[in-house]
């Protein structure tokens, strides 16, 4: 009988993915279900011969960007859920740049799991040091610069101008928002444990958490212990395994033998994206670029970049990607309409992907969190089991894709070094 110490609802795929892979590094054996289940754990498992237990389940949506209400819907869904396969904590996983719009989603998110779990207190951090992301003094730091300066001011669905963490969740949640600062979180757990008290008393209902580096969240994490609900972004994991007797163990990334052919399908056109493939073509490794503007057929597309890649496969990794930089994005998007262009790659890619595991690939990498979720989708991926870290925020995951084991990573726009493509195969061999 599998007992889930740790029940997780994550907001989007790739986020979803780097939630697991910390709880992984914690020694949390994970596995990853793409959407809410209409089944209990046991028989999901079963059906793809997963017979590990797990310590934690995350269940990925795609609530990010939806309605307040479908976003709620959803996350009740998912607790529910976890709540009836035994979870003893539920844990709320956003980005660590906190995306939300005005009205949320991350505030009425909260406020619905809480009604639901009739618990009064809870934490918000996206602290996660490992990926220069830290908060201090209730404000949010992307690497050296405030969050309302790191570029993320201009994002096109969740612009975040405010870097005022206290004022940006209040602005989504009609409970009271309070800070836990770093004088208290330095201090350790039962210092943490004191001010939540003192917050509480003043009617605070969620509390931002200062964390600046790994060693905070451990030691606030020994403070989240009997918390029903800890939110935060994917650093405050790191600090909930220790709470179940749980320790960091290389056991707990174990993953079945790859095999087969490798490819990656790149649609995300962040700076470290773009980087990426230049880095991949560089060094002499073939790359395909899909251009929605000389391509308008799908179809064609598809066809073309299979039957480019047939023949290529065989001798190592290829990549089909179409990342640009945001001029070549610009001109696509005014010619095209901005959800139609992303919805015509986000289709096209997902069918490259269907049809690249059908011509034998089975380590497959997906770049961008939209691309990663139409992917996974295309691909009829329920479930994932998580294995070891490539990069901070990406694990190799192992899959069934129409009965077919799969090796797969799914990479946030941001996250990665140049040479994560390389560096990734590398390290499954
Ligand atoms: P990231 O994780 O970097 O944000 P996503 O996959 O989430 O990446 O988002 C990238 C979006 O940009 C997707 O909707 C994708 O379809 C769209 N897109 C990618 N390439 C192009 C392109 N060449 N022209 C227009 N839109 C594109």
């Amino acid at each position: 009988m599998n007992t889930v110490n740790l029940g997780c609802i994550a907001d989007d795929f790739t986020g979803a993915c780097d939630l697991a892979n910390n709880l992984v590094a914690g020694g949390m054996r994970v596995l990853l279900l793409t959407g809410v289940p209409t089944r209990a754990l046991a028989f999901a498992t079963q059906e793809s011969s997963l017979t590990v237990p797990f310590d934690a389940v995350v269940v990925a949506l795609k609530s990010r960007t939806t309605s307040p209400k479908d976003a709620a819907v959803q996350s009740l869904a998912a607790l529910r859920w976890l709540q009836a396969q035994g979870a003893r904590q539920i844990y709320l996983k956003y980005c660590s740049t906190f995306d939300s719009t005005a009205q949320g989603n991350i505030g009425p998110v909260c406020d619905a799991l809480m009604d639901a779990l009739e618990t009064d207190f809870t934490i918000a951090t996206p602290a996660f040091p490992d990926n220069k992301r830290t908060v201090f003094k209730g404000h949010l730091f992307v690497g050296d610069t405030l969050l309302s300066e790191s570029g993320m001011q201009n994002h096109p669905l969740t612009p975040m101008g405010d870097a005022n963490l206290v004022r940006v969740l209040q602005a989504q949640t009609r409970r009271l928002v309070g800070l836990v600062d770093y004088a208290a979180v330095a201090r350790g757990a039962d210092t943490v444990r004191e001010r939540i008290k003192d917050l509480k008393a003043q009617g605070v209902g969620i509390a931002i958490v200062d964390a600046i580096s790994n060693d905070d969240l451990m030691r606030l994490g020994l403070s989240l212990k009997d918390m029903p609900l800890v939110t935060g972004g994917s650093g405050v994991a790191i600090g909930l395994p220790q709470n179940f007797g749980i320790t960091p163990s290389e056991k707990a990334s174990f993953l079945p033998k790859a095999e087969g052919l490798q490819a990656v399908v790149s649609g995300s056109c962040s700076l470290a994206t773009n980087a990426q493939v230049q880095a991949f073509v560089a060094a002499g490794l073939p790359g395909l670029a899909i251009d929605p503007l000389r391509m308008t057929s799908g179809e064609n597309a598809v066809h073309e970049a299979l039957a480019w890649a047939a023949p290529l496969l065989q001798n190592g990794p290829v990549l089909v990607y179409s990342t640009a930089e945001s001029t070549a994005i610009k001109k696509v998007q005014s010619r095209l309409g901005v959800e139609q262009s992303g919805a015509w790659v986000e289709r096209t890619l997902a069918a490259i992907a269907k049809g690249l595991v059908q011509l034998g690939v089975r380590q497959l990498i997906v770049a961008g969190g939209e691309t990663s979720g139409a992917c996974v989708q295309a691909l009829g991926i329920p479930q994932m089991q998580i294995g070891p870290q490539i990069a901070p925020g990406v694990p190799w995951c192992h899959a069934f894709s129409d009965s077919m084991p799969l090796h797969i990573a799914l990479k946030s726009g941001n996250f990665g070094g140049d040479d994560f493509f390389t560096d990734a195969f590398k390290m499954l061999a």
